[in-house]
């Protein structure tokens, strides 16, 4: 960005000196101009106007403001852990200027009063901007939701093989019909689905065959349950595989949630929609997906998220452009919600809080 000398009354409100500044063509060593809460100029400082207040970032990056695309807030209903407050902070803290938040609360944003009411509640405390999912449960009340600034709707197309929160069994859309009738009503609002995909029943008797009936259920063995696929697996990819064909018939856009913790035929699934079939398709991959690797998992037990089935091929799939956005999902528990994991980890619920650490830690 040039500075526009006759544009920017002096002094203004802030110079930002010594650090790196990046933009979408590049990295360079400048200073920055902000006024009125804007970026009026990027360039050497003795170019710029002055500042009122002057920061020093020597040996700083200076970035854009990071978008947390998947939030787990927990207000309403579940604000013993977290709050709207509290987590847009720490959202802010770790240089996250936006927040998208998620659905799995108490009352659901699956009707417009519900929805309607959340907004009224958590925006007097976002401390960043946010945006908000409406739940996706009812067809009749997609198109009221999307009206009503929902950026998109989300389904929940699965259930824990226990009903272990946060799968909370009443947002599970398990059924092809409804979830059909849902994106009927979406494309019509001309809203984005964004699904957690799953073959509830298959997942659940895998799960209960080799691990629970037989009394693994310890961490190792959920562990082990995940790397076979059977949590978190291949029954993502079978619902993907539904929900992609069921998406295209109905027009619908598609934002595909958790491409990071499915085994890579999902990525396969996602290329041959985009390249083959030119389907409006998008995907959110975690990044523990090629950051995390069984061994660290292992020193946090219950505590972590899950990691990468192939590094290399999540690598790829970035290069080749099948996910578009990248995230570490922000869903915090209690430590003695999850503790009991290193006993029984199939009756925990899954999550981290990462809404600061999930661009720190990269
Ligand atoms: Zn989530």
């Amino acid at each position: 960005m040039q500075h526009d000398p006759g544009r920017v009354t002096q002094p203004i409100d802030l110079l930002v000196r010594g650090g790196t500044v990046y933009t979408p063509t590049g990295h360079a060593r400048a200073d920055l101009a902000i006024h009125d809460e804007k970026i009026v100029g990027i360039g050497l400082a003795d170019h710029l106007p002055a500042g009122r207040q002057t920061l020093d970032a020597s040996g700083l990056a200076i970035l854009p403001g990071i978008w947390h695309t998947h939030c787990h807030f927990r207000e309403p209903g579940h604000t013993d852990k977290e709050d709207f407050a509290s987590g847009t902070l720490a959202a802010a803290a770790g240089g996250v200027t936006f927040c998208l938040d998620q659905v799995n609360n108490s009352p659901h944003p699956t009707s417009l009063a519900a929805f309607q009411a959340k907004r009224e509640l958590v925006a007097p405390k976002a401390h960043v901007d946010f945006g908000l999912y409406g739940g996706g449960l009812h067809p009749g009340e997609i198109g009221s939701i999307a009206r009503a600034g929902a950026m998109a709707i989300k389904i929940f197309n699965t259930r824990h093989p226990k009903d272990a929160y946060p799968y909370i069994p009443e947002l599970g859309v398990t059924d092809h019909g409804l979830m059909y009738e849902i994106f009927e009503a979406a494309a019509q609002a001309g809203v984005v689905v964004a699904v957690h995909h799953d073959d509830t029943d298959w997942t659940k008797r895998m799960v209960f065959r080799e691990y629970i009936d037989t009394g693994r259920v310890d961490n190792q063995a959920y562990m082990e349950a995940y790397e076979k696929g059977y949590m978190y697996g291949h029954g993502m990819v079978a619902g993907l595989a539904a929900s992609l064909y069921y998406a295209r018939l109905a027009g619908v856009r598609l934002y595909v949630l958790h491409v990071g913790v499915m085994p890579v035929g999902a990525y396969e699934l996602l290329r041959h929609a985009k390249r083959e079939l030119g389907q409006t398709v998008y995907g959110e991959m975690e990044l523990t997906a090629m950051l995390m690797d069984r061994a660290q998992a292992e020193k946090v037990g219950p505590f972590t998220y899950l990691w990468a089935h192939s590094p290399e091929a999540a690598w790829q799939a970035v290069a080749d452009g099948i996910p578009d956005v990248l995230q570490l999902e922000h869903a915090p528990h209690t430590r003695a919600e999850v503790e009991s994991g290193w006993q029984d980890n199939f009756s925990i619920p899954l999550g981290i809080a990462a809404s600061r650490s999930s661009f720190r830690s990269c």
